[in-house]
């Protein structure tokens, strides 16, 4: 596999590149020829006679582009408007086919059908590279269809975009087919000896406050914590619903799970009545969090996911980066994290307006994200190989400024969080948490003890020694449960119900359960307080039953505690 890179200049500079290139192939084994050309031009005009070019120099060669928001050459973001990378495989067992599709919502799944019955007749396919435009429609029913095709093949690319960030204008074209919008074109590879890698690099991370999405449909997000969508950022970010929200929001994505990995996905629009338009699907009912650039975070993961590149041993590497990093590092920056890749094999790509991979089986939509491809024809070669050096050189200015900020509002927001999670005095969870996590643990329908306490006569505790005698036996229950559980190495979340009265819940079922609160009373009466010395706590304990409503299981506990005083206190029923 050999690759050239070069920046378009005109049509005499072209055509000199490619007398080259055919030189090159003419003296060496070739079998595919295929040119990516990534513009940030759509002038028709002059694409036309860029690929007219292409056809009278290398007839043989095949061709797909798409617009974009700025092109990575040489491993570097030039400020060149069109990027040409052309890679000539060479061993006669690779196998490829281009093929381009009207796109739209309503085509989507005819559109991955046919593709389908492309792979069924080609069995030799290993991985589909793709570009496409994504404006207009949710990339949701796209994505589901790709998820379909045989999970041994790898499924990457990147979604057409504009110069201008603001522009919705894209298009796709190919050999075979034409300059479209609402199109996208498949590159399907493979063959015995073409090996393919893929991964992706985020770095952005999840900023303070965990919002509930509560009404969408479809690709449109009408409500967060109830409240219209487009709220959260005017509220937290202090963005304007105008024509410069897109660019605005573009650094601040949303980040929540999906396919069982870590989503980030920004609005492209935001409408009158305060809903968000998203580039896919965003189901009810999730939580979500905005997420943030962090520099350091970045870096060291392009060290990380960059590592399984370099360690397949790659000919070449292509990057289909969101235009958001870009716009987030700006033109100066954005190469420290496509760079470290150029040291060991040509790096090239663009900056997309969605990134497309297979993850886990599944293709996902993602935005804000870099998805890196390592392509190789033949064995991984021996020997030594020119490592991946990332700059991480500490950071200054700006960025240093985000990252404290940033991690300033973390640390404050979890303080929060925490405070108002428990309760002041025992520092054990307040009753409105465990409460909450009873609740959850009850919806699972998995095993769950609970053990309610409550401490024997404490009314003459208060009245014998003090309201402050009263808080020590208070708090010296609260730090045993504490303590008290580890020692049976067993998790479990104790809170304070109320007064002298606490709630245990124990994730496991009664064989476990039942010997922790015998444990709980033997071990509070052996506890001396410097006044009141040696006293007694009663206690019900009971199993919650799948399906019983959160009511039900609390009078259940109630009522077993209740029998325990009845009994003569010092003691645990079961009920
Ligand atoms: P029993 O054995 O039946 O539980 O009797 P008891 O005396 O413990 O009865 P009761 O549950 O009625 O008493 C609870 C008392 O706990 C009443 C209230 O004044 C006192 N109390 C509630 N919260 C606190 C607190 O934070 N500190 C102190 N010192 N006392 C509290
Ligand atoms: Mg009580
Ligand atoms: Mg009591």
């Amino acid at each position: 596999m050999r690759q050239f890179q070069f920046n378009y200049i005109d049509a005499t500079a072209f055509r000199a590149e490619l007398i080259k290139i055919r030189q090159w192939c003419s003296a060496s084994v070739t079998s595919h020829i295929v040119f990516q050309i990534y513009t940030e031009t759509t002038d028709t005009s002059l694409l036309r006679s860029i690929c007219r070019i292409i056809d009278s120099e290398l007839p043989q060669a095949e061709y797909f582009g798409c617009s974009s928001n700025g092109n990575i050459i040489g491993g570097n973001f030039w400020e060149k408007p069109i990027g040409i990378i052309c890679t000539v495989f060479q061993y006669p067992s690779a196998k490829m086919l281009i093929r381009q599709f009207k796109l739209t919502e309503e085509t989507a799944e005819e559109v991955t059908d046919e593709l389908k019955s492309i792979i069924a007749e080609n069995s030799w396919v290993k991985a589909i590279e793709l570009v496409t435009t994504i404006h207009d429609m949710s990339m949701t029913g796209f994505c589901d269809g790709l998820s379909e095709i045989d999970p041994g093949i790898q499924i990457f690319g990147g979604g057409a975009f504009a110069p201008d960030i603001n522009s919705k204008s894209a298009i796709v074209f190919s050999k075979g087919g034409s300059i479209m919008e609402n199109s996208v074109v498949f590159w399907l590879l493979g063959g015995d000896d073409m090996h393919i890698t893929s991964t992706y690099v985020t770095g952005w991370k999840p900023l303070g406050k965990v919002f509930h999405i509560t009404r969408c449909d479809g690709s449109r997000l009408y409500e967060i914590d109830n409240e219209p969508a487009y709220d959260v950022y005017r509220k937290y970010l202090n963005i304007k619903n105008d024509e410069h929200f897109f660019n605005n929001t573009l650094e601040f994505p949303f980040l929540y799970q999906h396919n069982g990995i870590s989503i980030l996905r920004a609005p492209t629009d935001s409408l009158p009545d305060g809903s968000l338009i998203m580039t896919s699907n965003i189901e009810s009912d999730v939580t979500a969090q905005l997420a943030y650039g962090d520099p350091g975070t970045i870096l060291e993961s392009v060290r990380h996911e960059g590592k399984k590149i370099h360690n397949f041993r790659p000919e070449t590497v292509q990057i289909f980066s969101c235009a958001a990093r870009r716009s987030f590092w700006g033109n100066t920056e954005i190469s420290k994290e496509s760079m470290p890749f150029q040291n060991f094999a040509p790096t090239s790509g663009f900056y997309t307006s969605g990134e497309f991979l297979r993850t886990n089986g599944f293709v996902n939509q993602h935005n804000v994200t870099m998805v890196l491809v390592g392509m190789r024809e033949g064995d991984a070669p021996e020997g030594k190989q020119e490592e991946l050096t990332v700059d991480d050189s500490e950071f200054t200015g700006k960025m240093a400024l985000i990252n404290r900020l940033a991690n300033y509002i973390n640390a404050a927001f979890r303080d929060l969080e925490e405070s108002a999670m428990t309760d002041g005095m025992t520092k054990l969870l307040n009753r409105a948490e465990i409460q909450r996590r009873i609740s959850e643990r009850l919806k699972t329908g998995d095993p769950m003890g609970l053990i309610m306490i409550d401490i024997d006569n404490f009314k003459s505790v208060n009245d014998t020694y003090g309201h402050n005698e009263g808080d020590n036996v208070i708090i010296g229950l609260a730090d045993m449960l504490r303590r008290g559980i580890p020692a049976h190495n067993m998790e479990a979340s104790a809170g304070r119900w109320g007064g002298e009265e606490f709630m245990v819940l124990m994730p496991y079922d009664m064989d476990y359960v039942i010997p922790a609160a015998k444990d709980m009373c033997d071990d509070f009466s052996k506890l001396e307080f410097p006044l009141a010395g040696h006293r007694t706590i009663s206690i019900g304990v009971t199993a919650a039953i799948p399906g019983e409503s959160l009511d039900e299981l609390l009078k259940r506990v109630d009522s077993a505690l209740y029998d325990a005083k009845r009994g003569g206190k010092n003691r645990f029923v079961v009920v």
